[in-house]
Protein backbone atom coordinates (compact mmCIF):
# COMPACT_ATOMS: atom_id res chain seq x y z
CA UNK A 1 0.00 0.00 0.00
CA UNK A 2 0.99 3.39 -0.17
CA UNK A 3 2.85 5.38 2.42
CA UNK A 4 0.20 7.46 3.26
CA UNK A 5 -2.70 4.64 3.49
CA UNK A 6 -3.63 4.57 -0.12
CA UNK A 7 -5.57 1.27 -0.97
CA UNK A 8 -3.76 -0.22 -3.75
CA UNK A 9 -5.12 -2.38 -6.55
CA UNK A 10 -3.29 -5.41 -8.25
CA UNK A 11 -3.60 -8.47 -10.32
CA UNK A 12 -1.60 -11.06 -8.61
CA UNK A 13 0.57 -13.90 -10.23
CA UNK A 14 1.43 -15.59 -6.90
CA UNK A 15 0.30 -18.86 -6.50
CA UNK A 16 -0.30 -21.25 -4.03
CA UNK A 17 2.21 -23.29 -5.16
CA UNK A 18 4.74 -20.17 -3.72
CA UNK A 19 3.30 -20.72 -0.31
CA UNK A 20 5.27 -23.61 1.30
CA UNK A 21 3.89 -25.50 3.91
CA UNK A 22 0.55 -24.34 5.82
CA UNK A 23 -1.27 -27.08 4.36
CA UNK A 24 -4.22 -26.58 6.03
CA UNK A 25 -4.59 -22.86 5.35
CA UNK A 26 -4.10 -23.57 2.06
CA UNK A 27 -7.08 -25.93 2.16
CA UNK A 28 -9.30 -23.73 3.99
CA UNK A 29 -8.61 -20.63 1.68
CA UNK A 30 -8.67 -22.73 -1.34
CA UNK A 31 -12.48 -23.05 -0.83
CA UNK A 32 -13.29 -19.73 -2.03
CA UNK A 33 -11.43 -20.67 -5.17
CA UNK A 34 -14.49 -21.59 -6.95
CA UNK A 35 -16.37 -18.92 -5.55
CA UNK A 36 -14.80 -16.42 -6.64
CA UNK A 37 -13.89 -17.94 -9.94
CA UNK A 38 -17.64 -18.12 -11.06
CA UNK A 39 -19.71 -16.76 -8.44
CA UNK A 40 -22.77 -17.37 -10.82
CA UNK A 41 -22.88 -21.14 -10.05
CA UNK A 42 -23.07 -20.17 -6.26
CA UNK A 43 -25.69 -17.46 -6.28
CA UNK A 44 -28.30 -18.82 -8.79
CA UNK A 45 -28.69 -21.44 -5.71
CA UNK A 46 -28.99 -18.90 -3.51
CA UNK A 47 -25.83 -20.22 -1.66
CA UNK A 48 -24.07 -17.76 0.70
CA UNK A 49 -20.00 -18.20 0.90
CA UNK A 50 -18.56 -16.20 3.86
CA UNK A 51 -17.34 -12.86 3.16
CA UNK A 52 -14.53 -12.31 6.28
CA UNK A 53 -11.63 -14.06 6.52
CA UNK A 54 -9.11 -13.65 9.63
CA UNK A 55 -5.97 -14.66 9.14
CA UNK A 56 -4.23 -15.16 12.26
CA UNK A 57 -0.50 -16.06 12.71
CA UNK A 58 2.93 -14.64 13.54
CA UNK A 59 4.89 -12.61 11.44
CA UNK A 60 6.25 -13.41 8.64
CA UNK A 61 4.50 -16.55 8.39
CA UNK A 62 2.65 -16.02 4.95
CA UNK A 63 -0.22 -14.51 5.56
CA UNK A 64 0.20 -11.60 2.92
CA UNK A 65 1.04 -14.48 0.48
CA UNK A 66 -1.49 -16.21 0.94
CA UNK A 67 -4.33 -13.91 0.56
CA UNK A 68 -2.28 -13.09 -3.06
CA UNK A 69 -2.26 -16.48 -3.57
CA UNK A 70 -6.00 -16.96 -3.41
CA UNK A 71 -6.17 -13.54 -6.00
CA UNK A 72 -3.50 -15.67 -8.07
CA UNK A 73 -5.64 -18.82 -7.96
CA UNK A 74 -8.70 -17.08 -8.35
CA UNK A 75 -7.70 -14.90 -10.96
CA UNK A 76 -9.58 -12.06 -9.64
CA UNK A 77 -8.26 -7.86 -8.87
CA UNK A 78 -7.07 -7.60 -5.45
CA UNK A 79 -7.59 -4.48 -3.30
CA UNK A 80 -4.78 -3.91 -0.26
CA UNK A 81 -4.10 -2.21 2.43
CA UNK A 82 -2.99 -1.76 5.86
CA UNK A 83 -4.36 -0.98 8.84
CA UNK A 84 -0.97 0.68 10.19
CA UNK A 85 -1.50 3.09 7.24
CA UNK A 86 -4.49 4.47 8.99
CA UNK A 87 -2.73 5.86 12.03
CA UNK A 88 -2.02 9.46 12.39
CA UNK A 89 -4.25 10.96 9.76
CA UNK A 90 -6.97 13.56 9.71
CA UNK A 91 -10.71 12.37 10.91
CA UNK A 92 -12.86 11.10 8.31
CA UNK A 93 -10.09 10.38 5.65
CA UNK A 94 -9.74 6.63 6.95
CA UNK A 95 -13.65 6.27 6.60
CA UNK A 96 -13.39 7.85 3.98
CA UNK A 97 -10.80 5.72 2.01
CA UNK A 98 -12.31 2.29 3.71
CA UNK A 99 -15.90 3.13 1.84
CA UNK A 100 -14.24 4.19 -1.38
CA UNK A 101 -12.25 0.58 -1.49
CA UNK A 102 -15.19 -1.57 -0.65
CA UNK A 103 -16.77 0.62 -3.52
CA UNK A 104 -14.55 0.00 -5.68
CA UNK A 105 -14.17 -3.54 -5.00
CA UNK A 106 -17.75 -4.26 -5.25
CA UNK A 107 -17.72 -2.44 -8.84
CA UNK A 108 -14.78 -4.92 -9.61
CA UNK A 109 -16.45 -8.06 -8.35
CA UNK A 110 -15.51 -10.74 -8.29
CA UNK A 111 -12.39 -9.53 -5.73
CA UNK A 112 -10.54 -9.62 -3.37
CA UNK A 113 -9.99 -6.80 -0.56
CA UNK A 114 -6.97 -7.28 2.14
CA UNK A 115 -6.24 -6.23 5.26
CA UNK A 116 -2.73 -6.33 6.63
CA UNK A 117 -2.28 -5.58 10.23
CA UNK A 118 -5.79 -5.15 10.78
CA UNK A 119 -4.90 -5.55 14.86
CA UNK A 120 -3.58 -1.54 14.67
CA UNK A 121 -7.08 -0.66 13.85
CA UNK A 122 -9.28 -3.27 15.09
CA UNK A 123 -8.41 -3.31 18.67
CA UNK A 124 -11.26 -3.01 21.16
CA UNK A 125 -13.01 0.51 21.15
CA UNK A 126 -13.16 2.51 23.80
CA UNK A 127 -9.77 1.72 25.50
CA UNK A 128 -7.64 4.87 23.34
CA UNK A 129 -6.37 8.16 25.06
CA UNK A 130 -6.89 10.66 22.51
CA UNK A 131 -4.47 11.27 19.71
CA UNK A 132 -5.57 8.81 17.06
CA UNK A 133 -8.34 7.49 18.28
CA UNK A 134 -11.53 8.87 17.03
CA UNK A 135 -10.18 8.64 13.89
CA UNK A 136 -9.35 5.03 14.01
CA UNK A 137 -12.95 4.45 15.69
CA UNK A 138 -14.23 6.19 12.63
CA UNK A 139 -12.33 3.85 10.36
CA UNK A 140 -13.12 0.63 12.23
CA UNK A 141 -16.56 1.32 12.41
CA UNK A 142 -16.38 1.96 8.33
CA UNK A 143 -14.87 -1.43 7.73
CA UNK A 144 -18.14 -2.98 10.17
CA UNK A 145 -20.66 -0.79 8.39
CA UNK A 146 -19.68 -2.36 4.78
CA UNK A 147 -18.93 -5.88 5.77
CA UNK A 148 -22.29 -5.76 6.94
CA UNK A 149 -23.29 -3.81 3.62
CA UNK A 150 -22.45 -6.78 1.57
CA UNK A 151 -25.63 -8.91 0.31
CA UNK A 152 -25.07 -12.25 1.55
CA UNK A 153 -24.13 -13.13 -2.39
CA UNK A 154 -21.48 -10.52 -3.46
CA UNK A 155 -18.61 -12.17 -4.71
CA UNK A 156 -16.17 -9.98 -2.45
CA UNK A 157 -13.85 -11.89 -0.42
CA UNK A 158 -12.52 -9.72 2.84
CA UNK A 159 -9.41 -11.07 4.35
CA UNK A 160 -7.98 -9.74 6.94
CA UNK A 161 -4.37 -10.62 8.80
CA UNK A 162 -3.39 -10.37 12.40
CA UNK A 163 -0.48 -12.21 14.74
CA UNK A 164 -2.93 -10.18 17.99
CA UNK A 165 -6.55 -11.87 17.71
CA UNK A 166 -6.72 -11.20 21.09
CA UNK A 167 -6.58 -7.90 21.15
CA UNK A 168 -9.40 -7.42 18.14
CA UNK A 169 -12.49 -5.59 19.02
CA UNK A 170 -14.59 -8.66 19.67
CA UNK A 171 -17.66 -6.72 16.79
CA UNK A 172 -14.94 -7.89 14.31
CA UNK A 173 -15.65 -11.05 14.83
CA UNK A 174 -19.28 -11.62 15.02
CA UNK A 175 -21.20 -13.98 12.59
CA UNK A 176 -21.30 -12.03 9.36
CA UNK A 177 -17.80 -10.64 9.83
CA UNK A 178 -14.71 -12.01 10.34
CA UNK A 179 -16.36 -15.30 11.17
CA UNK A 180 -13.78 -17.56 9.55
CA UNK A 181 -10.06 -18.19 11.05
CA UNK A 182 -7.33 -19.31 8.83
CA UNK A 183 -4.32 -20.16 11.21
CA UNK A 184 -0.76 -19.96 9.65
CA UNK A 185 1.95 -21.57 12.63
CA UNK A 186 5.71 -20.99 11.84
CA UNK A 187 6.89 -23.93 9.67
CA UNK A 188 8.57 -26.88 11.40
CA UNK A 189 11.55 -28.71 9.54
CA UNK A 190 10.32 -30.13 6.05
CA UNK A 191 8.05 -26.71 5.49
CA UNK A 192 11.14 -24.91 6.51
CA UNK A 193 13.23 -26.92 3.41
CA UNK A 194 9.92 -26.33 1.35
CA UNK A 195 10.66 -22.66 1.69
CA UNK A 196 14.30 -22.72 1.41
CA UNK A 197 13.77 -24.15 -1.65
CA UNK A 198 11.47 -21.89 -2.97
CA UNK A 199 13.70 -18.71 -2.04
CA UNK A 200 16.79 -20.62 -3.29
CA UNK A 201 15.44 -20.83 -6.82
CA UNK A 202 18.00 -19.51 -8.89
CA UNK A 203 20.57 -19.16 -6.69
CA UNK A 204 23.86 -20.64 -6.50
CA UNK A 205 23.88 -23.01 -3.68
CA UNK A 206 27.33 -24.90 -3.61
CA UNK A 207 25.56 -28.28 -2.36
CA UNK A 208 21.79 -27.75 -2.00
CA UNK A 209 22.35 -30.85 0.83
CA UNK A 210 23.40 -27.70 3.14
CA UNK A 211 19.72 -26.55 3.13
CA UNK A 212 19.15 -29.51 4.92
CA UNK A 213 20.83 -28.78 7.80
CA UNK A 214 19.92 -25.24 7.76
CA UNK A 215 16.53 -26.66 7.90
CA UNK A 216 16.90 -28.80 10.60
CA UNK A 217 19.21 -26.06 12.35
CA UNK A 218 16.30 -22.94 12.49
CA UNK A 219 13.29 -23.97 14.77
CA UNK A 220 11.47 -20.99 15.47
CA UNK A 221 12.21 -19.27 12.14
CA UNK A 222 9.79 -17.68 9.87
CA UNK A 223 9.55 -18.10 6.05
CA UNK A 224 10.41 -14.31 6.17
CA UNK A 225 13.16 -15.28 8.22
CA UNK A 226 14.36 -18.16 6.23
CA UNK A 227 14.16 -15.70 2.90
CA UNK A 228 16.20 -12.94 4.66
CA UNK A 229 19.02 -15.98 5.46
CA UNK A 230 19.53 -16.72 1.93
CA UNK A 231 19.83 -13.14 0.85
CA UNK A 232 22.31 -12.35 3.47
CA UNK A 233 23.87 -15.34 2.60
CA UNK A 234 23.92 -14.23 -0.96
CA UNK A 235 25.14 -11.10 0.38
CA UNK A 236 28.19 -12.38 2.65
CA UNK A 237 29.34 -14.56 -0.80
CA UNK A 238 29.36 -11.54 -2.70
CA UNK A 239 31.43 -9.44 -0.09
CA UNK A 240 34.01 -11.92 -0.22
CA UNK A 241 33.62 -12.14 -3.98
CA UNK A 242 32.63 -15.65 -4.03
CA UNK A 243 31.46 -17.25 -6.93
CA UNK A 244 28.94 -19.72 -5.05
CA UNK A 245 26.93 -19.07 -1.84
CA UNK A 246 28.82 -21.80 0.18
CA UNK A 247 27.68 -23.80 3.56
CA UNK A 248 30.07 -21.29 5.82
CA UNK A 249 27.78 -18.14 4.28
CA UNK A 250 24.57 -19.89 4.94
CA UNK A 251 25.75 -20.73 8.92
CA UNK A 252 26.94 -17.01 8.87
CA UNK A 253 23.80 -15.63 7.95
CA UNK A 254 22.23 -18.11 9.71
CA UNK A 255 23.72 -17.12 13.15
CA UNK A 256 22.59 -13.03 11.87
CA UNK A 257 19.33 -13.30 11.57
CA UNK A 258 18.94 -15.29 14.69
CA UNK A 259 20.25 -12.40 16.42
CA UNK A 260 18.23 -10.01 14.57
CA UNK A 261 15.36 -12.19 15.38
CA UNK A 262 16.30 -12.06 19.05
CA UNK A 263 16.61 -7.90 18.82
CA UNK A 264 13.22 -7.75 17.28
CA UNK A 265 11.49 -9.74 19.36
CA UNK A 266 12.60 -7.90 22.59
CA UNK A 267 11.83 -4.59 21.57
CA UNK A 268 8.37 -5.93 20.53
CA UNK A 269 5.70 -4.23 22.96
P1 LIG B 1 3.52 -9.97 8.64
O1 LIG B 1 2.61 -10.43 9.74
O2 LIG B 1 4.90 -9.58 9.13
O3 LIG B 1 2.90 -9.02 7.67
P2 LIG B 1 2.99 -12.19 6.88
O4 LIG B 1 2.51 -13.36 7.64
O5 LIG B 1 2.00 -11.39 6.08
O6 LIG B 1 3.87 -11.28 7.80
P3 LIG B 1 4.39 -12.35 4.43
O7 LIG B 1 4.52 -10.88 4.29
O8 LIG B 1 3.43 -13.06 3.58
O9 LIG B 1 4.11 -12.72 5.93
O10 LIG B 1 5.81 -13.05 4.31
C1 LIG B 1 6.95 -12.32 3.98
C2 LIG B 1 7.72 -13.07 2.91
O11 LIG B 1 8.26 -14.27 3.47
C3 LIG B 1 6.84 -13.52 1.78
O12 LIG B 1 6.75 -12.55 0.76
C4 LIG B 1 7.56 -14.75 1.29
O13 LIG B 1 8.56 -14.40 0.39
C5 LIG B 1 8.19 -15.31 2.54
N1 LIG B 1 7.36 -16.39 3.10
C6 LIG B 1 6.67 -16.38 4.28
N2 LIG B 1 6.02 -17.53 4.47
C7 LIG B 1 6.27 -18.30 3.38
C8 LIG B 1 5.87 -19.60 2.97
N3 LIG B 1 5.06 -20.36 3.72
N4 LIG B 1 6.31 -20.05 1.78
C9 LIG B 1 7.12 -19.31 1.02
N5 LIG B 1 7.54 -18.08 1.34
C10 LIG B 1 7.13 -17.57 2.51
Amino acid sequence: GGRFGKPSISKQTVTFADVAGQDQAKREVSELVDFLREPDRFQRVGAEVPHGVLLVGPPGTGKTLLAKALAGEANVPFFSTSGSEFIEIFVGVGAGRVRKMFEAARKAAPSIIFIDELDSIGRTRGTGLGGGHDEREQTLNQILAELDGFGGREAVVVLAATNRPDVLDPALLRPGRFDRHVTLNLPDKPARRAILDIHAKGLPIEDPADLDMIAAGTPGFSGADLKNLLNEAAITAARRDGRLITRDDLGEARDKVMMGTVRSLAIRP
